[in-house]
């Protein structure tokens, strides 16, 4: 029997690169996908010495037509795609009045847009085989926004309600949907907003891996549509 195929956006560091190590070592094959092609690489280089099939996709997704060229890519590779984990993100901080339409327009493309366009290119395949799993990655910001986070914490808010639309709409099909919001995690996004952020405060990015492994796991195969929130 071939191995579970998993594919990860914004692979390249942060969360996304500890999601894709963390399904290699639960026996996944992997597509990784993101824009910049060294760190992608790094992360490949990783997982294939774990003994994991791992291809690279670099590739924009700003882009609209990007979502479905990875899942062609992924399927014409692998014949099967068990997981997507829609990871990649951005968070520009800004009060209202002083965020350019161009950083708004940003966080739409890849925040909301691009989960859409992942879910639509994906549920064919999910549903000729009448199992999946998508995991959407979230923030508390959705609940919680700091001030200069509102288009990020909004976009956020948007990937809750989508999961659980998709949740119910894959129930007919064996998809299932999750979203995984966590807190503050320790990665170059945080540092780059928080560089005094206490350390003791943080996740780690396999914390939330692990979560994300967790929910796409055969054992609870009758939940869905829950955005599980996460914080230290
Ligand atoms: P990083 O900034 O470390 O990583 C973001 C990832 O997204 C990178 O791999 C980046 O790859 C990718 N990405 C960004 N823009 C694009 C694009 N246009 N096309 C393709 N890939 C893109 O962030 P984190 O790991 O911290 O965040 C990952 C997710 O977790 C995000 O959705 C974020 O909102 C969420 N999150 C993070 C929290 C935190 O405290 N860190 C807290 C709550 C949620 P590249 O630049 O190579 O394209």
């Amino acid at each position: 029997m071939s191995r579970p195929v998993c594919i990860v956006t914004g692979a390249s560091r942060g969360i996304g690169s500890a999601v894709a190590r963390r399904f290699a070592q639960q026996g996944y094959d992997l597509l990784l996908t993101a824009r910049s092609a060294d760190d992608l690489e790094s992360t490949a280089g990783q997982i294939e010495a774990n003994g994991a099939s791992c291809m690279s996709v670099v590739a924009d997704l700003e882009r609209s037509e990007t979502p479905t060229a990875i899942v062609t890519a992924a399927h014409e590779r692998y014949g099967r795609i068990d997981v997507v984990v829609n990871n990649a993100g951005v968070a520009p901080r800004s009060p209202i009045i002083d965020l350019t339409t161009d950083a708004f327009d940003q966080a739409l493309r890849i925040n909301v847009a691009a989960v859409f366009h992942m879910t639509r290119a994906v549920w064919p395949f999910m549903r000729s085989r009448g199992q999946g799993t998508i995991v959407n990655i979230s923030s508390l910001a959705a609940f919680d926004p700091f001030p200069g986070f509102a288009a990020y914490g909004a976009c956020k808010a948007w990937v809750n309600l989508f999961t659980k639309a998709a949740a119910e709409e894959g129930r007919s099909d064996g998809i299932r949907v999750f979203a995984v919001a966590p807190g503050a995690v320790e990665t170059s996004m945080l540092r780059g907003h928080f560089p005094d952020f206490p350390a003791t405060q943080t996740l780690t990015p396999d914390d939330v891996a692990q979560l994300v492994a967790h929910v796409c796991q055969d054992a609870i195969r009758h939940a869905t549509g829950e955005t599980i929130t996460l914080r230290r």
